[in-house]
């Protein structure tokens, strides 16, 4: 379809009440593309096809199609981020560091994006680094799933590199701060710690001078038992900012790490761990989600306290999608169940799920810059993703056939074959379809049918009613005219396609939200790649899964 034709004509079908005019969309045509006035009768085949096809939508359908589109001004001119203030050509270093604990999700894709995206735009420097000194929750199954989700989105780092293997630098740099005198081993109970924080009130363990400190420091490497040391950091405890009531900066971990094994039994946190690798990587500038913002006091104040550099830090808010949440909290007890199938669950926001929907990597890129580094917080709807995929796979997608609960239909004067192409849009070629044995039409298209009216059968041509109701039949005319349908011939391929919806409703999950359409498609759809997205007229696009499976991406 020509580019924007489908978003003219849904936006006239909002305000003419569901019913989009073909001369008004036309002109909206003829004054964005003056070139289409060359060939006036083909732009306006076009129009009728996209303006048919809009007008048989779903009302409701319509209205969130039509509420997702963007506004009207050109938004390719108004793409990039803003520029960071002060930095130079060639001196912007920036860092993803991803904790390999769960499988990378759209929230990531943000943060991934806008640092690598800052890197490219000053010709500097993107380090993909893997925040791995948290034994407990960290796996290699994530780690590789994090390094395939970038390679899909085409995030391509200058450098990737894991924490852990920064460990002596890490604890020297604990060892520094124990002998300065701005951290101390707390042996208070958890709940101790808990409360003294609450209360603003200093624990005893933080009398303790440099040398009892850096006795026990030491000791936590060898004899202390995991939980009953700590290092913390010497902040405020009056602070207003919970972060800096003297946070805990390492901790006795006595579990193998998927990459270390047991090498190292003290892990830093992760404010400790972000503070030394951003420092000594040379990050120039950090960007992340709101949330981080307030830990960002402590990172620079770790690194006043060892004469570190910190880089300059910028904030964006969290990305989430109504309805799909990414937290692990949420999602893993759903796997567990049975629930959600995999980390590839088209309901998921995960990469892999979203991949596997339809969604391409351009669309989320995209998607991500046009929200760039605003702060304001808001969970975007899936629709809002949509309208950038579709453009990029509108013009790629093959438009087939489907039909559910086929009824046939006898056609008087039908053509044993008929070529229909593949796309509206030549490039793609055309297919023979073989009419001969016979169409089927949906139920719910048969059942609207009324005897002496007329149809298209699109593809083949109008036909006149001769018979409606259980067994309907037709008479083949030619041309065009009245409601166009789809049909498939005999011999049709059964599929199903799985419909997703949202997996959390007002917080709950939503056991309907996976839905299951058994269809009957043309016997093409067996050509197509799988992966490939595909467009089943009047229906929306699909993504190929397998030869009997196909995946709704969305309208
Ligand atoms: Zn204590």
């Amino acid at each position: 379809m020509i580019e924007g034709l489908r978003e003219m004509a849904v936006s006239n079908a909002a305000s003419h009440g569901g019913r989009a005019q073909e001369g008004a969309v036309l002109g909206m045509l003829l004054a964005a593309r003056p070139d289409l006035r060359a060939d006036v009768p083909a732009a306006s085949a076009e129009v009728a096809r996209a303006v048919s096809e809009v007008n048989s939508m779903d009302p409701r359908d319509l209205q969130r199609e039509a509420a997702a589109l963007p506004a009207r001004e050109p938004r390719r001119e108004r793409e990039g981020l803003p520029e960071i203030p002060g930095a130079a050509m060639g001196a912007v270093v920036t860092r993803f560091p991803p904790e390999p604990n769960g499988y990378p999700h759209i929230g990531h894709a943000k943060a991934a994006i806008i640092n690598a995206e800052y890197a490219r735009m000053y010709g500097g420097r993107f380090i993909l680094r893997f925040d791995d000194t948290n034994p407990e929750s960290e796996r290699m199954e994530y780690h590789a799933a994090i390094n395939v989700g970038l390679e899909w989105l085409g995030v391509r780092p200058d450098e990737t590199k894991c924490t852990s293997d920064d460990m002596e630098e890490i604890h020297a740099a604990g060892g520094r701060l124990v002998g300065a005198g701005a951290a101390y081993v707390c042996t208070c109970s958890r709940d101790a710690m808990g409360r003294n924080r609450r209360d603003r009130a200093a624990c005893r363990c933080s009398y303790d001078g440099p040398d009892e400190a850096q006795k026990k420091w030491r000791a936590m490497f060898t004899k202390s038992r995991p939980g009953s040391a700590v290092l913390r950091f010497r902040g405020d405890m009056k602070s207003d900012n919970t972060v800096m009531r003297d946070p805990v900066l390492f901790r006795i971990v006595d579990v193998p790490h998927y990459r270390q094994g047991t090498r190292y039994r003290v892990w830093p946190s992760y404010d400790m761990a972000v503070a030394i690798e951003d420092s000594r990587d040379g990050v120039t500038h950090s960007f992340r989600s709101k949330e981080f913002e307030m830990r960002a006091e402590l990172a620079a104040a770790i690194n006043g306290a060892l004469g570190m550099r910190t880089p300059e830090r910028g904030f964006f808010s969290r990305l989430e999608l109504r309805g799909m949440p990414t937290s692990k909290r949420a999602t893993r007890p759903l796997i567990e169940e049975g629930k959600v199938s995999w980390y590839d669950d088209p309901r998921l926001p995960t990469l892999e799920g979203l991949k596997r929907r339809g969604i391409k990597p351009e669309a989320v890129r995209r998607f991500v810059m046009s929200l760039g580094m605003t702060k304001s917080e808001s969970t975007a709807p899936f629709e809002s993703l949509v309208s950038f995929n579709r453009s990029v796979i509108d013009p790629v997608a093959g438009r087939l056939h489907m039909v559910e609960d086929p009824v046939r239909l006898d056609v008087a004067g039908l053509p044993p074959s008929v070529e229909i192409r593949n796309h509206p849009s030549s490039e793609m070629g055309s297919r023979t379809v073989d009419t001969s044995g016979g169409i089927s039409i949906a139920e719910a298209d048969a059942g609207a049918l009324a005897e002496g009216s007329e149809a298209t059968l699109m593809g083949i041509g109008r036909v006149r009613i001769t018979r409606a109701g259980g067994s309907p039949a037709a008479e083949y005319l030619g041309g065009a005219g009245g409601q166009a349908i789809q049909w498939v011939p005999a011999g049709s391929h059964r599929l199903r396609i799985l419909v997703p919806g949202e997996l959390f409703r007002d917080g709950e999950y939503d056991e309907g939200s996976l839905s299951e359409l058994d269809v009957y498609s043309e016997p093409a759809y067996l050509d197509v790649e799988e992966g490939a997205p595909v467009q089943f007229v009047r229906f929306g696009y699909c993504r190929k899964d397998s030869q009997t499976q196909a995946i709704f991406t969305h309208k």
